[in-house]
């Protein structure tokens, strides 16, 4: 057994990622190793990312946090889908709800029964059965479990918030649990010579910080990773046409609503993040469709509010780290792969790198069956993201520009391709394996995107027409009279103070 124990640990980087990653491992490994973190007030974060999906509620309740003061600190709003609006067509819109839609069967989704029901006739909508849906537009929000009196789940929530103001506030935590932060820029990495490991980080200035691993969270610098190892990146622009973006931050000028919106445009689409303070606003484009100043002039034409600063662009590749663990060295973050904000899964996949770090922690020296392991998860992970958030492009019937077109033409994996064709033609759909979007999540998308099963389950054919009304009229009451007793959002925004 290799007994070089890993007694320290040194993350490089305090964005969101580093802090992130810092608070997990000193929660669960801090008695057991040294942790110390080095940033770069010089050089800075790359300041966006501000929308997040529901198990960042279980990160931040495995910290032990406050979710009171969380939101105070950070700024914090409660999210509840994602509004995708022009994305199928100009003028049409649906959401990504969180959580469940109707009421699933044993081998039988709900949507079978809704579409059955619009076969036979019915006009009514997939989202009249979402909670989170009828929530979100009606501007509501409270803490609940179940739908009273039934086994329905309730809502389903995630946060948007300032995500430096998050890494400060994981920065004060990290450091009381003992994580040890130097502030110094990087000036040189300095490598074993024969076993290629990374031994040191030399600081400008000249202090030496040495350790046993490494976690690089240098963001898009990748110093580690790639400057340093080499280890290459696998580029997805094929399908994912968008390279820039811009972000501004706008004035509020009305009360937050629980949902973050996403408004395509020509070339790209438009993130508005309702904070408690401000709105965040962005546009991810193609640079092959836009130049810049086409880009900050749609951007600046469509803000909600008053703009607050200039807007920052940032130019991103999109796609994976092929090992995103590679000798001593683990990226997490940026450093690791970027895939554009539209399903807000950034944070998230620094939630599960951090995670898998900690469970797959090489307590006695680096074997390689654990950097494999984390390296097939973390690549398993990322694909099934690829994939939804492909599908949001492919499936679209805007032919009103060259952006359009090309998406709609476009060639798509394998795994895409076959998931789409099963569900067009008979309304059967899985989950596969490690795929972080479940079921509902894509049974959304997928029609909300004009993508419409032909066929529905044979078992949704169980119930007399009088029964299958009788359901859906019964959900659609239960969910119209939750959400009427629920608070307002903005209520509930009321008492963090
Ligand atoms: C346009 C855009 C919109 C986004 N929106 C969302 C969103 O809505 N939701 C979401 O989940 N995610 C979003 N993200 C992703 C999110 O911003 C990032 O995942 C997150 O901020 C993590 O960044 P990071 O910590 O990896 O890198 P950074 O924030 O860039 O941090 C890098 C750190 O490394 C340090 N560093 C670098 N080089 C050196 C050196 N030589 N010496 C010392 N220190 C060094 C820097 O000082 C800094 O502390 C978005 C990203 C982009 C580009």
């Amino acid at each position: 057994m290799n007994e070089n124990k890993i007694k320290k640990l040194v993350i490089l980087g305090g964005g969101t990622a580093g802090w992130m990653t810092a608070s997990l491992i000193v929660k669960t490994l801090g008695k057991a190793i040294e942790i110390v973190l080095v940033e770069s007030d010089k050089i800075g974060t790359v300041g966006v990312g501000e929308a997040t999906i529901p198990p960042i509620v279980n990160f931040n309740q495995a910290l032990g946090l406050d979710e009171r003061e969380f939101l105070r600190e950070t700024k914090g709003t409660i999210k509840l889908g994602i509004q995708f609006e022009n994305w199928w067509k100009k003028g049409e819109s649906y959401m990504h709800a969180f959580g469940s839609v109707g009421k699933n069967f044993p081998f039988c989704d709900f949507h079978h029964f809704w579409r059955r029901s619009c076969l036979e006739g019915n006009e009514t909508s997939l989202w009249d059965y979402s909670l989170n849906y009828q929530a979100a537009i009606h501007d509501k929000f409270a803490h609940l479990a179940r739908i009273q009196n039934t086994s329905l789940p309730g809502l389903t929530y995630a946060y948007h918030f300032d995500a430096g103001l998050y890494a400060q506030f994981l920065r004060r935590y990290s450091e009381s649990k003992g994580v040890q932060r130097v502030e110094g820029t990087v000036q040189e990495v300095q490598v074993h010579r024969d076993t290629g490991f990374v031994e040191g980080l030399l600081l400008e200035g000249g202090e030496r910080i040495a350790g046993d691993l490494f976690v690089d969270c240098t963001g898009m610098a990748a110093l580690l990773i790639e400057k340093t190892l080499g280890v290459g990146f696998q580029e997805w622009s094929q399908w994912l046409p968008c390279d820039r973006a811009q972000a501004v931050p706008s004035a509020a000028t009305a009360a937050p609503v629980p949902y973050t919106r996403s408004i395509a445009h020509e070339a790209g689409w438009q993130w508005q993040i309702p904070l408690r303070h401000r709105t965040g606003n962005g546009l991810v484009y193609s640079s092959a469709h836009w130049s810049d100043e086409q880009a900050r002039d749609v951007l600046m034409r469509n803000l909600p509010g008053e703009a607050l600063a200039e807007p920052k662009t940032i130019a991103f590749r999109t796609g994976r780290r092929e090992a995103p663990w590679h000798k001593n060295v683990i990226s997490i973050g940026l450093s690791s792969g970027f895939l554009e904000p539209l399903e807000s899964t950034s944070i998230h996949l620094i939630q599960t790198a951090a995670t898998r770090l900690a469970k797959l922690f090489p307590h006695r020296g680096i074997r390689p069956e654990e950097v494999a392991e984390f390296n097939r998860q973390s690549q398993v992970e990322m694909e099934r993201i690829r994939d939804f958030i492909i599908l949001h492009y492919k499936a679209n019937e805007r032919r009103d520009s060259d952006f359009w077109r090309t998406c709609e033409t476009m060639d798509i994996p394998d795994s895409l391709r076959e998931k789409v064709a099963l569900f067009a033609k008979t309304g059967k759909l899985f989950r596969d394996y490690d795929d972080l979007f479940a079921e509902a999540a894509w049974q959304q998308v997928l029609i909300g995107q004009g993508i419409v099963p032909e066929d529905y389950h044979p078992l949704a054919d169980a119930l007399s027409k009088e029964q299958l009304a009788d359901l859906l009229e019964s959900l659609k009451t239960l969910i119209d009279g939750t959400v009427k007793g629920l608070p307002d959002h903005k209520h509930f925004l009321s008492l963090i103070d």
